[in-house]
Parts: C-alpha cells; sequence; structure tokens
C-alpha cells in the first residue's frame, strides 16, 4: 500500500513553525522577516503567485512590500530599484517575480540582487555555495521537495534516484542536493532530460523518481518499478467541465496507474507545489537572522 506524501498538510505544519518563531522574535524585540517582490507587467500567473507569497507572509507574521511596474519599465530602472533595495536594511529578502517583459535582461536582474538577499536562490553565488556545499539560500522548489523527504524519513543513501528535467530551478538543483554528502542525499543521480534515449529503461531502474518536465501524465505505470518514491513537480492547467473554476492542475505523473506500485508518492495539487511557498518563507527568516551571510 502506498503512502501519500501531504505537501499541503507538511506544509501547514511548517507555517506554524516559522509563525512560532516570529513569535519568539517579537518577544525578543529582534527584527520582524520582510520580503519584498518586484512585479512587473500584469501576467496572470505572476500576479498568483506574488498574492499568494504575501498572504503567506501576513499568515506567519512576516512583513511584504509588493512593488509593481508597468511592463514599459525600463532595464535601467529596474535595475536601479533593485540597487536600492540591496541597500535598504529594512528589507531582508528581495525576489522579482519571473517572466520579465522580454526588453529586460533577466540574469542582469538576478545577478544585480545581493546574494544576502536573494532568497530565491537565483544568484550564481547562491548556486555555486549550494554546488560545493557551502550554506546557500536553495532555491524554494528543490528546498522544499529536500523538506519533504525528511520529514516523511524517506531513505535516500545509497538510492539510485532519476531526476528528469534539468531546469536551473528545478531539475539541476534537485540532482545535484540529492547526490550531497548528507542527508537528505547520497544518492546515485541520473539526470534525463528532452535529449535522453531509453528514458523508460532508466526510470525503471530508480528508487526515487523526481518528474520535472512539464508534460502532463508523462510517467506511467510501465516506467516505474515497484517500491520507488515518486516525487511529481510538474504543473500543467488543463481545461476541465468537473471544477468550478473550469480549470485542473495535472502532474507530470499518471497518479491512478502509478501509485499502487510506490511507497511515496506525491499528489498534484497538493504535494510539491505547498511547500514551494513555506520554503521562500524559511529562506527569509534566514535572511532576517544573517544567517547564511553573517555580515
Ligand atoms: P522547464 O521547461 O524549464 O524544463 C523542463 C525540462 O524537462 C527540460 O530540462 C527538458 O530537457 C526536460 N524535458 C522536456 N521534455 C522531456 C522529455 N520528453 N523527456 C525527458 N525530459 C524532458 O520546466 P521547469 O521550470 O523545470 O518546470 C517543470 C515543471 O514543474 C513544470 O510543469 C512547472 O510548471 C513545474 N513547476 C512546479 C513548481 C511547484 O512549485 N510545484 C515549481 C517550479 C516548476
Amino acid at each position: 500500500m502506498y503512502r501519500i506524501i501531504d505537501g499541503k498538510a507538511t506544509a501547514a505544519t511548517v507555517r506554524e513553525e516559522i509563525a512560532a518563531e516570529v513569535n519568539k522574535i517579537k518577544e525578543q524585540g529582534g527584527k520582524i522577516p520582510h520580503l519584498a517582490a518586484i512585479l512587473v507587467g500584469h501576467d496572470g500567473a505572476s500576479e498568483t503567485y506574488v498574492a499568494g507569497k504575501e498572504k503567506a507572509c501576513s499568515a506567519v507574521g512576516f512583513y511584504s512590500t509588493v512593488i509593481r511596474y508597468e511592463d514599459t519599465i525600463t532595464e535601467h530602472e529596474l535595475l536601479e530599484k533593485v540597487a536600492e533595495i540591496n541597500k535598504d536594511p529594512e528589507i531582508d529578502g528581495l525576489i522579482v517575480q519571473l517572466p520579465l517583459p522580454q526588453h529586460i535582461n533577466e540574469q542582469k536582474v538576478i545577478e544585480a540582487i545581493r546574494p544576502a538577499k536573494d532568497v530565491d536562490g537565483f544568484h550564481p553565488v547562491n548556486v555555486g555555495r549550494m554546488v560545493i556545499g557551502l550554506p546557500a539560500y536553495i532555491s524554494a522548489t528543490p528546498a522544499g521537495i529536500l523538506e519533504l523527504i525528511e520529514r516523511y524519513r524517506i531513505p535516500t543513501e545509497g538510492k539510485h534516484c532519476v531526476v528528469i528535467g534539468r531546469s536551473n530551478i528545478v531539475g539541476k538543483p534537485m540532482s545535484i542536493l540529492l547526490s550531497r554528502k548528507s542527508y537528505p542525499g547520497n544518492c546515485t543521480v541520473t539526470v534525463c532530460h528532452s535529449r535522453t534515449q531509453h528514458l523508460a529503461e532508466i526510470t525503471r531502474s530508480a528508487d526515487i523518481i523526481v518528474a520535472a518536465l512539464g508534460k502532463a501524465k508523462f510517467l506511467t505505470a510501465g516506467m516505474v518499478k515497484d517500491g520507488a518514491v515518486v516525487i511529481d513537480v510538474g504543473i500543467t492547467r488543463v481545461k476541465s467541465d468537473k471544477t468550478k473554476s473550469g480549470w485542473k492542475l495535472l502532474g507530470d505523473v499518471d497518479f491512478e496507474q502509478v501509485a499502487p506500485k510506490c511507497t511515496y508518492i506525491t499528489p498534484v495539487p497538493g504535494g510539491v507545489g505547498p511547500m514551494t511557498i513555506v520554503s521562500l518563507l524559511k529562506n527569509t527568516l534566514l535572511a532576517a537572522r544573517r544567517e547564511i551571510y553573517p555580515s
């Protein structure tokens, strides 16, 4: 019988823990964590993500500031704002919601954020520190997955982990983190991507599969061995006449078929997704405490 990894419940527990920390900080007269988000334009998904982050901040007692710009803002103006926030002692963490309009170089903006405030963990300094095992902000989705593995005490040492996807925000960091000499970690990791051949053969040899490719129901039962742990990162929005909104979310895993073969599996929705925002909150707490970058 498989066990569902309940990301929604775990995220609620982590939020309670963070809120308790904030209460302690308040009692001791310390600095309340403050997250700033820059939102450029009116992309529906970006608006929803930023609203979710704002709500999560207030739920745990953090301060949050959203700085909005029309998509006509120049790259120079945006970089100036980032520089101003970098110097603002009130703000502990800064995220720039992606994607940015085409005329703005995203990488340039990411690299303009001070690594000490880069709570998304996208700055090359944080990525590099993560790779060599130094304290760093780990990007929210991989950090959330590690937290789920840890809280469910899923064994990882010596296991063969197959990560499907090699993006900078999910697949690549996930593969590095799971091969680290620590727990969760110590896995033998195989990274698969769009040019991988004989993918099903590779996934069938996996003890742990992290599916992060963004193709609905891609991972089928024939691709999974009995007893595997399956982490589904994918989110694809499809039309549905069974929901009020007219939409539903599908993961990269064909859950009904695959789940009976697993020991543990994450559902979509309610698996990895809810953990992503709480990981951002945890990074912001670390930033307020100057834990990663003390000076
Ligand atoms: P991406 O498009 O940047 O990367 C997809 C990766 O999948 C690429 O590296 C590509 O090589 C690989 N890929 C594509 N087709 C493949 C195939 N047929 N076989 C093997 N590999 C293949 O996507 P991303 O940003 O990493 O996101 C992946 C999915 O995870 C998306 O559905 C996204 O919405 C979702 N996501 C969810 C969360 C969350 O909080 N739950 C966070 C980030 C991303």
